[in-house]
């Protein structure tokens, strides 16, 4: 009944000390609650293993032929402290889907059960998490941002104790690789050097396997995770994307927006925004997300140290800022409606973003409401946005004079800016409605958003209500950030 998906362990066979192997602990109770069904083609998954009886293959019950599952060891520095050994402490990677183009996806069941990683934890999420994690993998991807994928959704009779008592749940991410800088960290720290080699030599085989007999392999594919890291960063300051908990364990080393526990998308553009409320310090502040990345990629240089000589990482290291720089001002061009650069362009975004950080401008449909300006029109659609006009209209008579440089039309204009300034995101407040609703098995809501996130820069009339101005309760809305 399980035929047609094909797995290989090749993690589990080439990286022994690297993993325990243990099977999932199923939830009482267990039942689908959502999927993405898009996902699911993708990736060749039949449409009637979402029917109830297949429950037992989304908890990891029933196992796939060639899946091998175990946990993986990792350590990080968490808020900039060494944190030691980590660790999947409730997540288990089920096995690597081998896909028809011959690239492979891994299966990983988050909230699985205890694991020899597990610490103090239960090795359970709850639904609440599991729900904002799948949202926000999806609407990133659809956003055009390198993340983790979310297939399927698991709830259950099962309470688990977070701040109350909560419903236990599941979530099946997907990923080409759950590979984290905190993985070479951890070997580097426990003075295991063949074995951080032994992991450099599995990321490039696998995923970057045209290097894989290059002699300079190594500083070629650190100097690519770097630039990844910082497209990754780019992409998050450009729609207003805040990780949260940017932790070197919680870092791709594929550049993907990885483990999304506190995050937020910005409503008011607040550039010193801190969404997690255990951040004191506001290590992870929105606009202080650059500088972590690449804090985060010394702490990776570090660990690779035994495999590059310092000159080469500094090197790498030094292709961060132009890379971040490039791939934003690419990003907030687009965003603009600047198709040639100009020199003024970056003059042009400092005063809008300083004039919308003083009126705390909804970051999303400022930019959306732009991307209707009418050059002929001395009149934004803006304005009555702004309460100090003439700053605004100061702000704006020079960004029609700066698009009146541009050779296409405003036709042509307005329609690239649209598709480079999305109309629906994230909200806090609405994943929250989603998340109640789910709670009492209403996964109405949750669809809807997903099918609005689905097609993020496109009118969706039916979905109006999604790309509104969220109320004051909404902004206020405090969430829990456990999971
Ligand atoms: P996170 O903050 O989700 O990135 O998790 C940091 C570390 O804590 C990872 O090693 C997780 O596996 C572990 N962890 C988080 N929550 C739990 C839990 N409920 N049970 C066991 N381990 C957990
Ligand atoms: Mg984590």
């Amino acid at each position: 009944m399980t035929q047609g998906l094909r797995f290989t362990h090749h993690y589990h066979d080439a990286l022994p000390g690297c993993y325990t192997a243990l099977l999932p602990t199923p939830l009482q109770g267990a039942r689908l609650l959502y999927h993405s069904a898009k996902l699911a083609e993708q990736l060749g998954v039949p449409a009637s293993w979402f029917q109830p009886e297949y429950i037992d293959i989304w908890q990891g019950k029933t196992l796939l032929p060639g899946m091998l599952p175990l946990a993986q060891v990792y350590s990080g520095h968490q808020f900039g402290v060494w944190a030691g050994q980590l660790g999947d402490g409730r997540g288990i990677l089920l096995g690597e889907q081998r896909l028809a183009n011959g690239s492979s996806m891994e299966w990983h069941l988050k909230g699985a059960g205890l694991t020899p990683y597990s610490r103090m934890g239960d090795g359970r999420a709850v639904l609440r998490s599991v729900i904002r994690e799948f949202l926000a993998s999806e609407a990133l991807y659809h956003l055009g941002i390198p993340t983790t994928r979310a297939l399927a959704i698991v709830t259950s009779d099962e309470p688990v104790q977070r701040e109350q008592q909560e419903q236990g749940a599941m979530l099946i991410r997907v990923a080409e690789s759950h590979l984290r800088f905190g993985h070479f960290e951890h070997f580097y720290y426990a003075r295991q050097p063949e074995q951080v080699k032994k992991l450099a030599d599995f990321a490039i085989t696998h995923h970057w396997p045209q290097w894989q007999h290059d002699e300079q392999r190594y500083s070629l594919w650190f100097t690519d995770i770097v630039e990844r890291t910082a497209r990754m960063v780019a992409h998050w300051q450009a729609v207003g994307f805040a990780h949260g908990v940017m932790n070197t364990d919680n870092m791709s080393i594929l550049g993907l927006t990885f483990d999304y526990g506190p995050y937020g998308f910005m409503d008011d553009y607040q550039p010193d925004v801190v969404c997690n409320h255990s951040d004191y310090h506001g290590r992870y502040a929105f606009d202080n997300q650059p500088a972590v990345a690449l804090w985060n990629l010394h702490r990776l240089a570090q660990a690779l140290s035994g495999l590059l000589p310092v000159e080469s990482l500094e090197t790498a290291l030094g292709c961060y800022e132009p890379a971040l720089m490039a791939h934003f001002g690419q990003l907030m061009r687009a965003k603009l409606g600047f198709f040639d650069a100009d020199a003024r362009d970056n003059d042009l975004l400092v005063a809008l973003l300083s004039l919308m950080a003083r009126e705390r401008s909804d970051y999303t449909r400022t930019f959306r409401l732009l991307s209707d300006t009418n050059v002929p029109q001395a009149e934004s659609p803006l304005r009555d946005l702004f309460i100090d006009r003439a700053a605004f209209d100061a702000w704006f008579r020079d960004y029609r004079a700066r698009l009146a440089l541009e050779t296409q039309s405003d036709a042509e204009r307005q329609r690239s800016m649209k598709a480079a300034n999305p109309k629906y995101i994230l909200r806090n407040y609405l994943a929250q409605q989603a998340i109640e609703a789910a709670e009492q098995d209403d996964v109405g809501p949750l669809a809807q958003l997903h099918q609005a996130l689905s097609r993020a820069y496109d009118e969706q009339p039916e979905y109006q209500s999604l790309a509104a101005a969220p109320p004051a309760w909404g902004k206020a809305l405090e969430v829990s950030c456990s999971s």
